[in-house]
């Protein structure tokens, strides 16, 4: 704590980790001879730069840029890029760290990292967000790499952003090198199911959940928060699969709409006019619009928080199990306080981390960078029953380390030490460096 003072975002993320991993220490004392712990909550590298920008007004603005290159024992640094005003070195750790055990658990040979930065892309103009984008990526270009360190989206960083980030990169270097950066437009080196995968994947990994309990999607109603990218897909799926989802959300507040969310219009309001959630309720007005209260208040049979960190606590847990809900998965990177987690584990219902369940993203961009590198295109069906197999790879990965650690049906123990272990594995393959 001393080390990294005011990162409580970093120390939850790291907490939650050590917490699991109590049984391997015990199996494995050549981890802790060669300091495997101490390591790897020390990111390799982080680099904190200016963003200077001029606003349409002709004034100049400045916001902070970061990158950290957390752990490359199993590949590239990989992670996505957050715009958002709450970004702070703290958070992007957080990421990084997360990000470290989410990408052993794909099988891929990826490492973990993250950056962003402070800006806030509401209310922005498009060339607004342009100069940014560009000026961002001046910096972030003599650090990355199809070798070194591979970018994604992350909050407020979709198509439109890595678009004119990819731009820049290509414009500087003079180098079609498209290996650079992942979650690219189809037409200048994307790969198919890249713009769905976080999502579709968050609920192929809920899928097996279910099949193990012998149960499925049809006929459950399900509340997805959030109504981004992640949360947009992990809805078309769970609609596709014959669940229905009645209440999303965004930071304003959440829609309840018991004839199942009007995806289509979801996509309008949030994807093309960059709307506010409220404006749903005009179009479907026996929907209702909340602001000011908790999503999870809505009873549900599973609950796919994919919205923010910190966005279900420890009464949201508690009103979700009292309501009959049996299914928790994080959609989003560490939506669950600490307290939220333990009132699900205490209660049995099946929880699911997002390190595992959201995990088709940064899969699906590995996939994107396999392609690049052999210049090929894949089908959409063929990617899509790629991630899918993956996902349910993670998910038996999970299932059967807590199984094989004593701890049966605990899929948080399960992606802890399932993700540290192939990385601690191989940093002990590298030596102390
Ligand atoms: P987006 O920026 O596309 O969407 C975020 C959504 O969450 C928006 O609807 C936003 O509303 C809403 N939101 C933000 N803060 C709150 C809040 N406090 N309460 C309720 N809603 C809120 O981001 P993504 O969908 O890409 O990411 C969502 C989560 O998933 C993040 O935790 C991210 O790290 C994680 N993730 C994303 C991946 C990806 O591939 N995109 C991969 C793996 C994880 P508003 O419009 O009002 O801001």
């Amino acid at each position: 704590l001393h080390r990294n003072p005011g990162e409580a975002e970093f120390h939850q993320a790291v907490f939650e980790v050590l917490e699991s991993l109590g049984p391997v220490v015990a199996k494995r004392p050549d981890y802790v001879d060669a300091q495997i712990l101490n390591r790897i909550v020390e990111p390799e590298r982080q680099i904190i730069f200016r963003v200077p920008w001029i606003d349409d007004a002709g004034v100049v603005q400045i916001n902070r840029g970061f990158r950290v290159q957390f752990n490359s024992a199993l590949g590239p640094y990989k992670g996505g890029l957050r715009f958002h005003p709450s970004v702070y070195l703290g958070i992007i750790k957080f990421l990084g760290f997360e990000q470290i055990f989410k990408n052993s658990l794909t099988g891929l040979p990826i490492g973990g990292g993250k950056g962003g930065s402070d800006f806030d892309p509401k209310g922005k103009s498009d060339s607004e967000i342009m100069r940014f984008c560009q000026s961002f990526m001046t910096e972030l270009r003599t650090h990355i790499g199809q070798y070194t360190d591979v970018p994604a989206g992350d909050m407020g960083v979709g198509g439109r952003e890595l678009g004119y980030m990819f731009g820049q990169y290509k414009r500087l270097t003079n180098e079609y090198e498209s290996g650079v950066l992942t979650g690219k437009g189809i037409t200048w080196g994307g790969s198919q199911v890249r713009k769905e995968a976080t999502g579709y994947g968050t609920i192929y990994f809920l899928e097996e959940v279910l099949r193990s309990r012998g149960e499925s999607f049809e006929g459950k109603r399900v509340v997805v928060s959030g109504s981004g990218n992640v949360a947009i897909y992990a809805i078309e799926k769970v609609q596709q699969l014959g669940g229905t989802v009645i209440a999303c959300s965004d930071s304003s507040g959440f829609v309840v709409d018991e004839r199942g969310i009007d995806l289509e219009l979801v996509k309008e309001i949030k994807e093309v006019r960059r709307g506010r959630m409220a404006e749903y309720v005009e179009h479907r007005p026996h929907a209702s619009f909340t602001a000011d209260a908790s999503i999870w208040t809505v009873p549900c049979d599973i609950a796919v928080p994919c919205a923010t960190q910190n966005e279900l606590d420890e009464d949201d847990a508690a009103t979700l199990v009292r309501n009959g809900c049996t299914v928790v998965g994080e959609g989003a990177n560490m939506p669950a306080t600490q307290g939220a987690a333990r009132v699900f584990a205490a209660s049995g219902i099946a929880f699911a981390p997002g390190k595992a369940v959201n995990a088709g993203g940064v899969a699906t961009s590995a996939l994107e960078m396999q392609q690049n590198a052999s210049r090929d295109s894949w089908t959409f069906d063929h990617t899509d029953a790629r991630l899918r197999e993956i996902m349910q790879g993670i998910h038996d990965r999970c299932a059967e380390t807590a199984d094989e650690y004593g701890r049966p049906g605990d899929y948080v123990a399960g992606a802890n030490i399932a993700g540290f272990n192939r990385v601690a594995d191989a940093m002990l393959a590298l030596g102390v460096i």
